[in-house]
């Protein structure tokens, strides 16, 4: 385990600032750090053990810096159709939480990190709900993190929606999850502040948020603007925007992921860049519930980072990366918008956004940056350099399975195969539970 491994004889795709490609290259690494990347003749005889890449794409691990893992047990769920967004929630998502409890957010977990694995996905920020789960909810999800093995930020959402019972509850849960992640070891597990949305808490709890994201040093992790709704009810119970009131509140900074951000006005914006606020982009989940389209290129124009996220639609970022970029096209009418900024939210703004966070440089293939990567079934048979990597990345690459799937080191998938987790045991585990937790939720 600790002796230098080396992942080779494929091309590496380094990323990183001065990104390289390398044909006939190669990554050693030991004890869950990058030693070297270079040539594969050269690297080779310091080795102790190779991984043949055959001729495949070394890269590094991808990064979602929004994800929902309870959202899994939805697959295949019927519920009351939904005329807006609202809607949605009331009809899917509230119910849903309300009916998980504490082994189910265990097992609604583990599915969504193989699926992590399985496509190569070697870091997340979770926002999880379980509202009559809530005590020990994150550190189950954070029990299923360790048996995955990658690397994961986990955030209980904090909201008024269930009472000031289920605020406090939420907070309580937050602290002692910050806590723990505070003392145990750095690097793997970390958390943030949840919060649902500004439309679900009021002064009091909002204002308890940002204390206690304050207290631990993190930032808060929040839906803003989603849809028309979140903008309606702010500017009607405290008349100002979202983004206005949360600044006031002291929620903004670089710390703060801001997700969806879609309903903005311009100097929402400006407060967005000018307190370097991260936004996070989910256009999938966007599509799928209606809400519209994030105006990225005012977000760039203006220097704010934007970074991409899933919503927990998939847990698959080459896929994300391709729907972002389709829906850019579309909503332009322009074929040719938006290719760099899109490689620049998944592969840039991702890897500063959870370097900053996990304190490992991640996102990167270069020596002393985290040993997080992976090999791809792409093999290149047109040119391949850095000019035109991102091209061979979401028009090949994206459209291949991930083989290998390495995380600090230790190799969570071999050959398709995953090494930490018994998907059959797990899945017959989990089907028994899902129809009692299915029959709860009709009933709520
Ligand atoms: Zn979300």
């Amino acid at each position: 385990m600790n002796e230098p491994v080396l992942v080779g004889n494929g091309t590496v795709v380094t990323l990183g600032k001065n990104g390289k490609v390398i044909t006939d290259g190669g990554v050693l690494y030991a004890n869950g750090t990058i030693v070297e990347v270079g040539a594969f003749a050269a690297l080779k005889p310091r080795a102790k053990s190779i991984i043949d890449a055959r001729g495949r794409l070394i890269m590094p691990g991808l990064i979602c810096a929004h994800h929902h893992l309870y959202s899994t047990f939805a697959c295949g769920l019927g519920f009351a159709p939904a005329k807006n967004f609202v809607q949605v929630l009331e009809n899917l998502w509230w119910k849903l939480d309300r009916a998980l409890d504490l082994e189910d957010v265990f097992y609604s977990a583990v599915f969504p990190l193989a699926r992590c694995i399985a496509s190569g996905t070697t870091t997340i920020f979770d926002h999880h709900a379980s509202p009559n789960a809530i005590g020990g909810s994150l550190s189950r999800i954070g029990d299923a993190v360790r048996q995955a093995g990658i690397r994961a930020s986990l955030c209980y959402e904090v909201t008024d929606r269930n009472g000031a019972e289920g605020a406090k509850a939420g907070l309580d849960e937050s602290a002692a999850w910050l806590d723990a992640v505070r003392q145990g070891p750095q690097g793997m597990l970390h958390g943030q502040v949840g919060v649902h949305a500004a439309m679900t808490v009021g002064k009091e709890t909002l204002g308890r948020c940002v204390e206690l994201a304050r207290k631990f040093d993190t930032g808060l992790h929040i839906h803003v603007s989603e849809s028309k709704f979140d903008p309606e009810d702010s500017q009607k119970k405290y008349n100002k925007r979202v983004v206005a009131r949360l600044q006031d509140a002291g929620a903004l900074g670089d710390k703060t992921l801001a997700v969806h951000c879609i309903h903005l006005d311009d100097r929402e914006l400006d407060l967005l860049a000018e307190t370097r606020t991260t936004v996070v982009h989910n256009p999938q989940s966007n599509m799928n519930n209606a809400v519209g389209w994030a105006n990225i290129p005012k977000m760039l124009a203006r220097g704010i980072p934007v970074a991409l996220g899933t919503d927990g639609m998939t847990s698959n970022m080459l896929e994300e990366a391709r729907a972002s970029l389709f829906i850019r096209h579309h909503v332009s009418e322009d074929p040719s918008a938006g290719f760099m900024d899109t490689a620049k939210m998944l592969f840039e703004t991702n890897a500063e956004v959870a370097t900053r966070y996990f304190g490992r440089r991640l996102g990167v293939l270069e020596a002393g940056a985290a040993a997080d990567l992976i090999i791809v079934d792409h093999i290149p048979f047109t040119p391949i350099s850095a000019d035109n990597v991102f091209g061979h990345l979401l028009f090949g690459a994206a459209a291949e399975r991930v083989q290998t799937t390495i995380c600090n080191g230790q190799v969570l998938m071999k050959d398709g195969l995953l090494t930490t987790l018994d998907m059959e045991q797990l899945a017959k585990q989990t089907a028994s539970r899902t129809v009692s937790t299915w029959q709860r939720f009709q009933k709520i």
